[in-house]
């Protein structure tokens, strides 16, 4: 796709697991822009502040400079009109307006760069994602490699007791995990054991 000229846009989307590489692979795309002197604009959900707020940070502790946002009217906002690259991070916390914000961009010759988890802590995919998916040009799946077993691996596994769509979180509370050995069940696991625990000692006291 890099070897499209003239003012045609296009939109790239980078999805897979946590720990995959897609933020990794959203900052070399960004950097290789920004050395060839093209302006580049990159932004984050406001939601995900867990390294920096002015920055997306791999879990390889690459960083790249970027605006926080928190749906498709702000980045609108912050958009300038001059820019020619757009890097999204994150993009399944962005709500579902990106899509059509996304395309219009497109069309009117801009590159959109998009990174974002393709499945949630159940496996089920992640909106607005399959709709980003649906609506790129170009699709990159990533993978990480099973802390378990070492095969390549496709899920996020959440490791602890919520039940929430949206837990902001890294290693310790996530780990990447193959078809195999994710366990879709494990946080319904946690909470159950995290009750009994409480009715315990609740009895004990
Ligand atoms: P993502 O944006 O997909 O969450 P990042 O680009 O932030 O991924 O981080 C990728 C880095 O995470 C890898 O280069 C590696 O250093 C680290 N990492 C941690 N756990 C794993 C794993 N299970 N498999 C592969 N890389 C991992
Ligand atoms: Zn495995």
């Amino acid at each position: 796709m890099n070897a499209m000229r003239g003012s045609l846009g296009w939109i790239e989307v980078v999805c897979g697991p946590m720990f995959s590489g897609k933020s990794e692979e959203l900052i070399r795309r960004l950097r290789r822009a920004e050395i060839a002197r093209q302006r580049v604009q990159i932004f984050k959900p406001a939601i995900d502040e867990r390294y920096a707020t002015n920055q997306i940070v791999s879990h390889d502790d690459g960083r790249i400079h970027a605006e926080s946002v928190s749906n498709a009217t702000e980045v609108q906002a912050k958009l300038d009109v001059r820019t020619e690259v757009i890097g999204i991070d994150e993009a399944q916390f962005l709500g579902e307006a990106m899509v059509d914000f996304v395309v219009r961009l497109a069309d009117m010759g801009k590159r959109i760069v998009i990174a974002g988890l393709d499945t949630d802590y159940l496996g089920r995919p992640f909106h607005p994602m399959p709709e980003l998916l649906a609506v790129a040009d170009e699709i990159t799946k990533t993978l990480a490699i099973c802390m378990q077993c070492g095969n390549p691996a496709k899920h996020t596994q959440r490791l602890i007791a919520s039940e929430d769509l949206i837990v902001v979180g890294a290693a310790g509370m996530y780990e990447a995990r193959c078809r195999r050995c994710f366990e879709p069940n494990l946080a319904a696991v946690e909470i159950q054991k995290k009750k009994q625990m409480e009715l315990i000692t609740a009895v004990a006291r």
